[in-house]
């Protein structure tokens, strides 16, 4: 339910009337706005009908049901797009994301070797997996809490934020200890076991969206993670699969501005996954860029033909930083800084 307070209210009137919702068993959650206050009383959908008498108390205008499933993550409580901070940066508004990087951290070499290049072509984020979630169980699964350990080199002598992906709830706060934004991967999009852990601390989160996923099973996947107290989510298209096979998946870019439309979330892109060929990831991100994403996030190895996982579509940094050059362009166009 929405509880839309007066013009007028005061703040113990505001006070009185969260803790009312409190009383009755749901989660207030405030929004000052510049005009008003409007407080969203979250919780178990039966029995939502004993928060109509909120609409009694002194300096409550009106009570509204949210009529969209996900009540958080939606336009209908705040319409204002949430801007997730990452220490000195944000992400969302006019706020640009690039994260830069090899799929897999694999040698201390590897990583520093690349966290150079993407920096010195404009990236703010350093992308690599520790903990890779590969559909074969043979496939390389990660330098664990070593490759941690690189990101975190790397961070220290570059100065880019990490990013990195978590897959168990076991890991969250070993992962968090090393990273800057913490990373959900498409085959763990609903792992709900693992998004409510990640509700539970404050870093930033990219939840990208699974393979054969909605919009709005990612939005509510998203909503599990905010509604367990963490804001700070950042959605990510990473493509679905459909029937075609001439690419790796189909990148489903009008989920940009659908998302955009429906939620306050910021968005990111990634081709790299998204469409597994090179040559198809400049002109999707130029694309993605003109169609309103908060970022990108773009595979990067020195050496493609020796990675030990997603070489094939892995750029070099070279490829990279030519590629960046355009972004630029689009990036001014739409009015996003980097
Ligand atoms: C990745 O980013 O390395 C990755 C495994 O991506 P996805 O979860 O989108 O497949
Ligand atoms: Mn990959």
């Amino acid at each position: 339910m929405i509880i839309v307070m007066s013009q007028e209210a005061t703040k113990p009137q505001i006070d009185h009337v969260i803790e009312t919702i409190k009383e009755l068993g749901y989660t207030p959650h405030p929004i000052h706005g510049e005009q008003r206050t409007v407080i969203g009383a979250i919780g178990d959908e039966r029995g939502k009908f004993r928060l109509e008498s909120l609409a009694n108390l002194v300096a409550v205008e009106s009570v509204m049901p949210i009529l969209s499933p996900y009540k958080l993550v939606g336009r209908e409580l705040q319409g204002e797009p949430t801007i997730v901070p990452v220490g000195d940066l944000t992400v969302g508004g006019n706020e640009f994301m690039l994260i830069a990087g090899p799929c897999s951290v694999e040698s201390r070499e590897q990583i520093l070797t690349v966290a150079a290049a993407v920096k010195k072509s404009g990236a703010q984020y350093l992308r690599g997996g520790a903990f890779k979630p590969r559909s074969s169980p043979y496939a390389f699964q990660g330098m664990e809490e070593e490759g941690l350990k690189l990101l975190k080199e790397a961070s220290e002598l570059t100065g880019l934020k990490i990013v990195t992906e978590v897959i168990t709830p076991t890991d969250v706060l070993l992962v968090a200890k090393y990273a800057d934004v913490l990373q959900v991967g498409a085959r763990n999009m609903s792992n709900f076991a693992l998004l409510k852990d990640l509700g539970k601390i404050s870093k930033p989160i990219i939840l990208k969206r699974g393979m054969a996923a909605t919009v709005n099973d990612l939005l509510m996947a998203a909503e599990y993670i905010v509604s367990e107290g963490n804001p700070n989510v950042i959605l990510c298209e990473r493509g679905i699969r459909t029937f075609e096979t001439a690419t790796r998946n189909t990148l489903d870019l009008s989920a940009v501005p659908l998302i955009k439309d429906r939620s306050n979330l910021p968005i990111i892109v990634d081709p790299s996954h998204g469409c597994g060929i090179k040559k198809l990831i400049a002109p999707l991100s130029n694309a993605a860029v003109a169609c309103g994403a908060d970022g990108l996030m773009i595979e990067v190895h020195p050496q493609p033909e020796v990675a030990f996982s997603d070489g094939a579509q892995s750029l070099l940094p070279k490829e990279f930083d030519v590629m960046m050059k355009d972004i630029r362009k689009y990036l001014k166009l739409a009015g996003k800084h980097l």
